[in-house]
């Protein structure tokens, strides 16, 4: 029999928007049910996504300093250096288990009660937890209902995903063997990123773009064309606005066809034993009754929302990749906390202009607010303060040399409005330019603020000199 839940919020969604939103709702005296209908919480990111990705990017830099006699310079001599491919995949896994597990131990710390089932809603206050086959688990009347869905890979048209040749993010995340000849579609954020897993496991990839640059929306010119230098260096090879039209099997082999984007009168056949897709992700809505409540979706199937990111009817909020905006964990993480704030009478605001990107390359990317391009587009005058890894004394003692960090600073008032590197951590230093953007900091503010000597963040401060005061000290 189904059981009756009363309720003050239920979460459709234990992802990193759902999972928080749940705990912050808990947290705030709610009565707190999550439906989530995997086997474990956490989502995309830490089951098939952020989380698992970056346990291989990790294991395999670990193996190309030993591989490719990186670590020779720091006098540490290895020889014979194998790859266990299966204890890679081991540590990814145990990773994995830890932080979805976490989650379920926060769940109970803070009472949030999670329903295992497909969340579907039947009224404004009403959510049924179906099971696989469709029968009701669970009806949960509730107050509020906070849609944290998520996203699903966009497929390729005629492509069928096998997961071992012809393969998602997901299928990458767990290939048994490393792949020869790997093609990549789309060199966004995931056909860098797991791209770069296995070429510096051994395959020799090609990444076919459609846009002439790499990197996805919103990067910053330089710092595209910096990244694409240094991964030609490690023997990439881009075939940019290039357009992929189809593909199919031969024998062992999948053949890839592509054509010029400007001419296509250019095509071209490319070989391969493995081929990724990635070329984006959509919103994933499936079944959970909008269309019965009359929520529409907008053309990319996005859920409409107002500023308190209630849709069309009041008690119903959504959150996430299945909203407008950057589909980034940590955007879907404040969005499900500032949401249950709202719901709590709270005041309800993001500034995504403030939400930064990082692209976990070996040297990492990371960037905020605006770009060159976006700043000439709106007519704004800026000026650049940029500082080399080569100047920097912790990036000598590393010998992590490569890159530079740029600021963007409005040419009148010295206020940051964009930071953009492409250096050793950039993942970990772009969050001290997006708390001076978020307190509105000026370069000068940020070059008058004492910084640890040796760290890679006296770069940082040496950028926004040179952006406040024309020169930098130390280059
Ligand atoms: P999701 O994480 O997708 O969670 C949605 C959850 O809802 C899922 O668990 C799903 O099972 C559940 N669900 C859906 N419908 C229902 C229903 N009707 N009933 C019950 N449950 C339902 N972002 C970063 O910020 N940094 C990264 O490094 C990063 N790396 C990534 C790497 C890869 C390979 C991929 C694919 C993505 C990566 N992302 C990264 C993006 C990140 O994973 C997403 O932005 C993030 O997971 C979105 O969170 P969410 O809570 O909105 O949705
Ligand atoms: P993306 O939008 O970053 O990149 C897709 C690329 O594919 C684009 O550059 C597009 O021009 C290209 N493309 C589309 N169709 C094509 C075709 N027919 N031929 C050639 N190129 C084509 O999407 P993604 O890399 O799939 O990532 C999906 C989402 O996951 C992103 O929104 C991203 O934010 C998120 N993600 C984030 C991280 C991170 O934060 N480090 C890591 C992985 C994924």
């Amino acid at each position: 029999y189904a059981s009756t839940i009363e309720a003050d919020l239920v979460v459709i969604g234990g992802g990193p928007g759902g999972y928080v939103a749940s705990i912050k709702g808990a947290q705030l005296g709610m009565k707190t049910v999550c439906i989530e209908k995997g086997e474990t919480l956490g989502g995309t990111c830490l089951n098939v996504g952020c989380i698992p990705s970056k346990s291989l990017l990790n294991s395999s830099h670990y193996y190309h300093l030993a591989h490719a006699g990186e670590l020779k310079k720091f006098g540490i001599l290895v020889d014979n250096v194998k790859l266990d491919l299966e204890r890679v995949m081991e540590q990814k896994r145990n990773t994995v288990k830890a932080l979805t597990g976490g989650i379920v131990g926060l769940y109970k710390k803070n009472k949030v009660e999670w329903v295992k089932g497909h969340g579907k809603i039947t009224s404004p206050n009403q959510v049924n937890a179906l099971g696989p086959d469709g029968s009701v688990i669970s009806t949960i009347n509730t107050k509020n209902i906070i849609i944290a869905t998520g996203s699903e890979v966009t497929p390729f048209p005629g492509l069928e995903f096998d997961e071992k040749q012809i393969i998602s993010s997901t299928g990458c995340l767990s290939l048994n063997q490393v792949p020869k000849k790997f093609i990549v579609i789309g060199a966004g954020v995931i056909g860098l990123e797991l791209g770069s897993v296995w070429q510096r496991l051994g395959a020799e990839v090609t990444a076919v773009e459609f846009l002439p640059t790499i990197g996805g929306v919103g990067i910053d010119g330089e710092v595209s064309q910096a990244i694409q230098k240094m991964l030609v260096k490690d023997s990439w090879n881009f075939k940019l606005g290039t357009k992929v039209t189809a593909a199919r099997r031969q024998g062992n082999d999948i053949i890839v066809s592509v054509e010029n984007v400007k001419d296509p009168s250019k095509k071209e056949e490319l070989t391969c034993d493995t081929l990724l897709v990635c070329v984006g992700r959509r919103p994933y809505t499936a079944n959970l009754g909008l269309e019965d409540l009359g929520i529409e979706r907008d053309e990319k199937g996005r859920i409409p929302v107002n500023n308190r990111f209630q849709t069309v009817v009041p008690s119903i909020y959504a959150i996430g990749d299945c909203i407008h905006g950057p589909m980034l964990a940590h955007k879907a993480e404040d969005e499900g906390v500032i949401t249950v704030e709202g719901i709590a009478g709270g005041a309800v605001h993001i500034d995504y202009n403030c939400v930064p990107s990082v692209i976990y390359l070996h040297p990492e990317v990371g960037w905020v607010g605006k770009s060159e391009e976006d700043l000439k587009k709106e007519g704004i005058e800026y000026k650049i303060g940029k500082f080399p890894y080569l100047a920097n004394s912790r990036a000598k003692t590393n010998a992590e040399t490569e890159g530079f960090i740029k600021i963007l600073a409005d040419k009148n008032t010295d206020k940051i409005l964009g930071v953009h590197m492409i250096c050793s951590c950039a993942g970990e230093l772009i969050n001290e330019a997006v708390l001076a953007m978020e307190y509105g900091a000026s370069a000068e503010d940020v070059a008058r603020t004492c910084h640890a000597h040796p760290t890679f963040a006296e770069a940082f401060k040496e950028a926004n000199l040179a952006a406040y005061f024309g020169k930098p000290v130390n280059f």
